[in-house]
């Protein structure tokens, strides 16, 4: 007789009982095996999840594993439904899901949480795969896109369920599973999308598990899913401390990083458009993209009239004694144990409306109005912070060099985004070398550089840290060589 036992069964149980015995010798309760949260026919006695769910990264790794066994059968094919699922339902979803994202995290605005995941249908799937041939006295050769396996991906809370179904569209079109780590603010949103895309590929593919998800997100999970043998690959999008902590596990990294976008405004520019333009970028989702306009610098002969064109276009003005008021509130101040102090961004004000902002500032903008600037330093803290606020500060700059130069030491050497609105092609260049950022976007908003009013694709995970840039199917693929040698020749 054989025994047949399941490879994402047994590590369940495996992991279940180790979890015991840890807290047995913590003294610390057991978590109780999750009967009512197992989907399967087990009555609770294996560690399986329900449609993707998990209780720990192991089981989650384990079963994302096991779907993607199951997925390379159904080959180039299965890819393409799964990824045509993924785009078929947020376009489905758009306004379901964009409010209970909106409802979850409480940042940013609902239309724009709604546009968000209306664009992922425009994402490239496995047509972007492109192998590439050699032929020649020597035989055939290929280089073929082979996936890396199973990819843990940690989502940011600014764009939960948009970041985790364009991880699914590139990390599956390239022929991965995928177990997500979300943000603890934006969890339960992203558990809700994982639902539903696995009920959707259970049903037309008869696989489960191609994306799973822990159900109660920790930095322990998070440790959990970086040591797991099961996990070939790392894709991070968020701020600098889990940048860090990827890069640091060992493990391959892809490192969709932090970014502090400055814009600048020479006296070529269009101003009218440029003041359209910022307002557009950095009031999209109340500042929450991290490609959007954080700080704008311009040059001194039209800074005047720019500060008019701002107002003109719906922008809010704070005076210092406003701004004043509103920093105070906007960072606190947070030591190291050493007599250093760092500034940290107040969460609560993080995606706020520029309304409430205003009101923060002790003054009260129109309703209705989308971003506040005020004039200051390059050191103000609003400048050299990534505020992810809809307040813009504004600084005057000598001219273009300075302007630049300003700008550079704004962006921290993150490599992310930069903006320019000018008519000389030569400050374009200059702008472009200096920063040496992975999107640079001339005369149009932030998100042009996304496909939004400009040429091109989108992607809500920009590997900035580790330079693989917007992410498509490709980054998630390593590359194969396969040679023939000397037969089968056509000439
Ligand atoms: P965040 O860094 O607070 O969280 C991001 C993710 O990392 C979350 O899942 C969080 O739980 C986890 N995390 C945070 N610190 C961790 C640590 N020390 N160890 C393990 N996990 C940790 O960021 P956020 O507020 O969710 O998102 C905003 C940040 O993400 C901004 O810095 C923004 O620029 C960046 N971002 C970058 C991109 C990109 O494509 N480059 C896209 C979106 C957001």
């Amino acid at each position: 007789m054989s025994l047949q036992i399941d490879e994402a069964v047994l590590k369940g149980v495996v992991a279940d009982v180790l979890r015991k015995l840890q807290a047995q010798a913590s003294g610390s309760p057991v978590a109780e095996s999750k009967k009512e949260d197992c989907g399967c026919s087990c009555d609770g006695a294996c560690s399986r999840g329900e449609l993707g769910v998990f209780q720990n990264a192991t089981d989650a790794a384990a079963a994302a594993k096991e779907a993607q066994k199951k997925l390379r059968k159904l080959g180039i094919e299965g890819r393409d439904k799964v990824v045509k699922i993924v785009k078929a339902t947020c376009a489905e979803k758009a306004v379901e899901w964009g409010e209970l994202e909106f409802a979850e995290t409480k940042i940013g605005r609902l239309e724009h949480k709604i546009a968000k995941l209306q664009g992922i249908p425009n994402l490239p799937g496995v047509e972007w795969l492109a192998p590439r041939g050699m032929s020649g006295d020597h035989g055939i050769t290929m280089e073929e896109n082979t996936p890396f396996g199973v990819i843990g991906a940690i989502t940011p809370v600014t764009h939960s369920i948009p970041t985790l179904s364009c991880n699914i569209v590139s990390m599956v079109a390239a022929g991965n599973t995928v177990v997500f780590n979300a943000h603890p603010g934006g969890a339960k949103c992203a558990v809700a999308a994982v639902r539903e895309y696995n009920k959707r590929f259970k049903a037309e593919l008869g696989i489960e598990n191609i994306a799973t998800i822990i159900e109660k997100p920790t930095l322990d999970s998070f440790n959990e899913l970086c040591a797991s043998p099961d996990v070939n690959l790392l894709c991070v999008t968020g701020g600098p401390g889990v940048v860090n902590a990827a890069m640091k596990s060992g493990k391959r990294a892809i490192c969709a990083g932090p970014g502090n976008p400055p814009v600048v405004v020479d006296d070529s520019a269009d101003l009218d458009k440029a003041a359209t333009d910022i307002i557009f970028g950095a009031a999209f989702d109340n500042n929450l993209l991290c490609i959007g306009e954080k700080q704008i610098f311009v040059v001194d002969k039209v800074y005047d009239q720019f500060i008019g064109a701002l107002k003109k276009a719906g922008a809010f003005q704070l005076n210092a004694e406003q701004l004043d008021r509103l920093t105070k509130v906007a960072f606190t101040f947070k030591g190291d144990g050493g007599g250093c102090s760092h500034p940290v961004v107040n969460r609560d004000l993080v995606g706020a409306d520029a309304t409430k902002l205003a009101q923060i500032a002790g003054t009260s903008a129109p309703a209705g109005t989308l971003m506040l600037f005020a004039e200051t330093n390059e050191d103000h803290l609003f400048v050299i912070e990534e505020q992810m606020m809809p307040m813009v500060p504004v600084i005057r700059a000598r001219d273009i060099d300075h302007a630049i130069e300003m700008a550079v030491k704004s962006e921290h050497g993150y490599k992310h985004s930069g903006m320019i609105h000018t008519l000389n092609v030569v400050n374009m260049g200059k702008m472009a070398r200096a920063l040496d950022t992975t999107l640079f976007v001339k005369n149009g908003a932030c998100v042009a550089g996304l496909g939004t009013g400009g040429e091109g694709y989108s992607s809500f995970s920009i590997a900035t840290t580790t330079g693989e840039g917007i992410t498509t199917p490709d980054t998630f693929t390593r590359r194969r060589r396969c040679v023939l040698v000397d037969s089968l020749q056509m000439y």
